[in-house]
């Protein structure tokens, strides 16, 4: 049975209470759902209830076609002027002997590394230091233009651009416009963290607020840019805040329709300020995807990490709302796995992401940052399958 199938079976459950039946039926005629209705969502959607209305929304858009792209990460530093409580990466300054600093020349040397590769795209994003200003990362984005044209740039999250422009002495509209003309592709999704100020102050105090976070995505899509959001959830939020946090990200999507990709961050919480409080189940993380799913009724992708939740858990993501598991990472992020992420050194092959989608029955595209399709693999044969199925037995005359 098909997902709109489920969704007409689902509706005709006796059982389903009238406001959750009322949901239901909205997601069907493709009406948006109000926050009240989100908050609904968290406090008495069942996993397999939410699981039908974000499948009948993933299929409706994207059918079984799964994404990822083959990327590499660049991060410049652990080291970093704020100290955000859930933070398992950064080691304040005054830890510097765990910490790393790049040179320019060292994070161009690790660009090099890859040429020849056919990766699509660097992932540049780290802790926040005074050297690290706009002519750094102007010249760096510049420096790996030059060197590799076709190889997309994404990266810095506001909480960089805020602190760059801000010793700068230039406004967000001027930042953007110079860090585009530097070579800027687009912006990865991170810094959002809870938009929700009392949490906010309490987690991640000192960084961007979330209206200059914000702000600088909203410059950066009337410049033309695209751009992707993150949400830290399963921390000391509650499921209002996780609404509140979406709604706030849809209100800026129907002014610009900048952004591509929602990702939810799931909360860790090894090694940090916060290790006392327990991370949230398997089922909360699927019931998280598939409620984003359903709400940002105006974003095109819900990505998972699957460095991050794991690979048999972004399997089941697949069911639930998402439609990019992102990339072969290669090794080169530490961000995951120094939070207690189930991937100690994250690396996957093509094929190994390949399989695992196939595995599930979905259609894995290779796309690059901006959802191009690179690579159709759905009838691929990779180069050791293509062996011969039979041989030619000599023949006696
Ligand atoms: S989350 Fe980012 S801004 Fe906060 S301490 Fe860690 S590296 Fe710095």
């Amino acid at each position: 049975m098909g997902a709109e199938g489920k969704l007409q079976l689902l509706l005709q459950d006796a059982g389903l209470s009238a406001e959750l039946k009322h949901i239901a039926e909205k997601v069907l005629n493709n009406q948006r759902i109000t926050f009240d209705e989100g908050v609904t969502l968290y406090e008495k959607g069942e996993l397999a209830y939410v699981g039908v209305l974000a499948n009948y929304v993933r299929e409706k858009r994207h059918g079984d076609v799964t994404y990822f792209n083959r990327n590499f990460h660049i991060e410049p530093t652990n080291l970093c002027v704020y100290d955000c409580k859930f933070c398992s990466y950064s080691r304040l300054i005054k830890q510097r002997s765990e910490g790393w600093e790049y040179t320019m020349e060292e994070m161009f040397d690790i660009v090099k590394k890859y040429d020849g590769e056919p990766v699509t795209e660097v992932h540049i994003v780290g802790g926040v230091l005074p050297q690290y200003d706009v002519p750094f990362y102007a010249e760096l984005f510049s420096k790996i233009r030059a060197h590799r044209p076709e190889l997309h740039v994404k990266a810095l999250t506001p909480v960089e651009y805020h602190y760059i422009f801000k010793k700068a002495k230039i406004d967000y509209a001027t930042g953007m416009k110079m860090m585009m003309d530097a070579g800027l592709g687009s912006i990865p999704g991170g810094g959002a963290e809870i938009f929700d100020e009392g949490i906010r102050e309490q987690i991640a105090k000192d960084k961007c607020t979330s209206q200059q976070w914000l702000d600088i995505h909203e410059e950066w899509h009337k410049l033309g840019g695209r751009s992707n959001a993150t949400m830290l959830y399963g921390h000391i939020e509650e499921f209002k805040h996780r609404v509140d946090h979406m709604e706030r990200l849809r209100q800026l999507q129907d002014r610009t329709g900048g952004f591509q990709t929602f990702i939810p961050l799931k909360f860790r919480n090894k090694d940090n300020q916060m290790s006392h409080v327990p991370e949230v189940s398997v089922i909360e993380d699927l019931r998280n995807y598939a409620i984003a799913r359903i709400y940002l009724d105006n974003f095109d992708h819900i990505k998972a990490y699957w460095a991050m939740i794991s690979r048999n858990t972004a399997q089941l993501s697949l069911n639930f709302g998402v439609d990019d598991i992102d990339g072969t990472l290669d090794d080169t992020t530490k961000i995951y796995s120094m939070a207690g992420a189930e991937e100690q050194t994250p690396a996957m092959s093509t094929k190994e992401l390949v399989e695992l989608i196939k595995q599930v029955g979905r259609h894995p595209i290779e796309r690059d940052t901006l959802y191009n399709v690179v690579t159709d693999y759905q009838n691929h044969q990779f180069a050791e399958e293509a062996k011969p199925q039979f041989y030619k037995l000599p023949v006696i005359n």
